[in-house]
């Protein structure tokens, strides 16, 4: 491969603008180039996109990049229209797209205009589109997203599972690329037996967030005035409030309006159009806070959102993650607030029962790690990393006292017994 490191680094700034690669990039781009299965885990935020596109844009051919949102997609191609100099380089393929637009589009990948191509894991599946790339050059498949190959993950999605198969039908040896910010070993293993990647070379970045803050509270029946409270002690910052139901969403959007809030409510029973708006009121700072499911948020990259409430405590500790890593993503500060009483964990027990058992065996055994982190007394960042596999000092540390339990530890009696324990 005739792609060195002057290329490399003048690609970054060419397509990119920037002068320097962001933690293990280099490296994965390197790998990448030779044409190597990757294995990419890296926190939400960690610049994941680049380790492909960057490559995509150097190589010969077009690179597909398997993503399981549209939003996330037209995101995506956005960016990357607005980064890189070239026009056009991006396309997506889904169903959304007219008779007309789909030809434009497989024409620009038969030129070779197009150098990144995002599909749906379900457009892929079509025997139309199979067909028609099995005829192109392919330069390497980027799996996004890569967690929802995984019952253990918290995004499964089936379609994940064919992935491996389609790819073999393009093309032979053609390179894998797994991208994820899910870092439990399960996911992990999952991942690469899925998509048949044993030799993938692995690239692991810390999941520490020095910058965010965590912290839990009792949730009381008064838990929307502590809401609002809290958010007029912020004044002017943009903050994401999480609600497991639409309905909660809805009430609490409406009781931070009246009192003088500008909010707005999203999830994905509201009309397309509504969401769409809702988020670009979000984006453009017309309005401070956004209170959603967790239909809110994955691609969004706004980087200073500076809080991030949980009104009801999420299903997982991976999604209580990914759901707070929204917050701070330009460094600066972070304030992660989950309100936690055990009447919503058997809520969201009750919630699962009707689920098929090994879905609920996953889930209650997900749930309890949940309840750990919001019971436990010792550092909440050292819970979470040790969670995902890491080691944190919580003395030393990069954001050692950045959570309520270090600032404020709880009974000496307390902390004694957990000596003696
Ligand atoms: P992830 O997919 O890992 O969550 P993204 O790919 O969306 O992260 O990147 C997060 C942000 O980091 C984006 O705003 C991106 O422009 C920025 N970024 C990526 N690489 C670099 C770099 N080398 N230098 C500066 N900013 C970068
Ligand atoms: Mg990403």
């Amino acid at each position: 491969m005739g792609i060195n490191e002057i290329d490399l680094h003048a690609s970054l700034k060419k397509y990119f603008g920037f002068s320097q690669f962001k933690g293990l990039q280099e490296n994965v781009v390197k790998n990448i180039v030779q044409g190597k299965n990757t294995f990419v885990i890296m926190p939400t935020g960690g610049g994941k996109s680049l380790c492909y596109q960057l490559p995509a844009l150097m190589q010969e051919g077009t690179a597909i990049v398997v993503s399981p949102l549209i939003a996330l997609m037209k995101n995506q191609v956005d960016a990357i229209r607005d980064v890189s100099s070239e026009i056009g380089v991006a396309h997506v393929l889904n169903s959304s797209l007219t008779k007309t637009e789909i030809k434009q589009v497989k024409s620009d990948v038969s030129s070779g205009v197009t150098k990144l191509l995002y599909v749906a894991p379900e457009s892929l599946t079509k025997e139309e589109y199979v067909d028609f790339l099995q005829g192109e050059t392919i330069s390497f498949v980027a799996v996004d997203e890569a967690h929802c190959i995984s019952e253990w993950g918290h995004d499964f999605r089936p379609e994940y599972r064919n992935l491996k198969s389609i790819v073999g039908r393009l093309g032979d040896n053609i390179p894998l690329i797994a991208l994820t910010a899910t870092a439990t070993p399960k996911v992990q293993e999952d991942i690469i037996k899925n998509l048949g990647i044993t030799d993938a070379k692995v690239f692991k970045a810390s999941f520490n967030r020095p910058n965010l803050y965590y912290e839990v509270r009792p949730k009381t029946q008064n838990v929307d005035s502590d809401i609002i409270r809290f958010i007029k002690q912020n004044l002017g910052k943009s903050g994401i409030i999480y609600c497991l139901s639409r309905k909660r969403v809805e009430e609490l959007a409406q009781v931070l309006q009246v009192n003088g809030v500008s909010a707005v409510p999203y999830h994905a029973g509201l009309d397309g159009k509504t969401r769409s708006r809702h988020q670009d009121m979000f984006l453009m700072e017309d309005v401070d806070v956004v209170v959603a499911t967790i239909a809110f948020g994955m691609g969004i990259d706004k980087p200073d959102v500076r809080f991030v409430i949980h009104h009801d405590i999420p299903k997982s500790i991976e999604s209580y993650y990914q759901e707070t890593g929204r917050a701070g993503r330009d460094g600066g500060e972070g304030h992660c607030l989950a309100f936690y009483s055990y009447k919503d964990v058997e809520k969201l027990e009750k919630f699962m029962s009707g689920k098929p058992v090994a879905e609920q065996e996953i889930g209650n055994a997900l749930l309890q790690e949940i309840v750990g982190y919001a019971e436990t007394s010792m550092s909440r960042r050292k819970f979470i990393l040790h969670y995902f596999g890491e080691e944190f000092d919580e003395i030393n540390g990069d954001g050692a006292d950045m959570d309520d339990n270090t600032r404020n530890p709880k009974e000496k009696q307390e902390a004694k017994d957990d000596v003696v324990k």
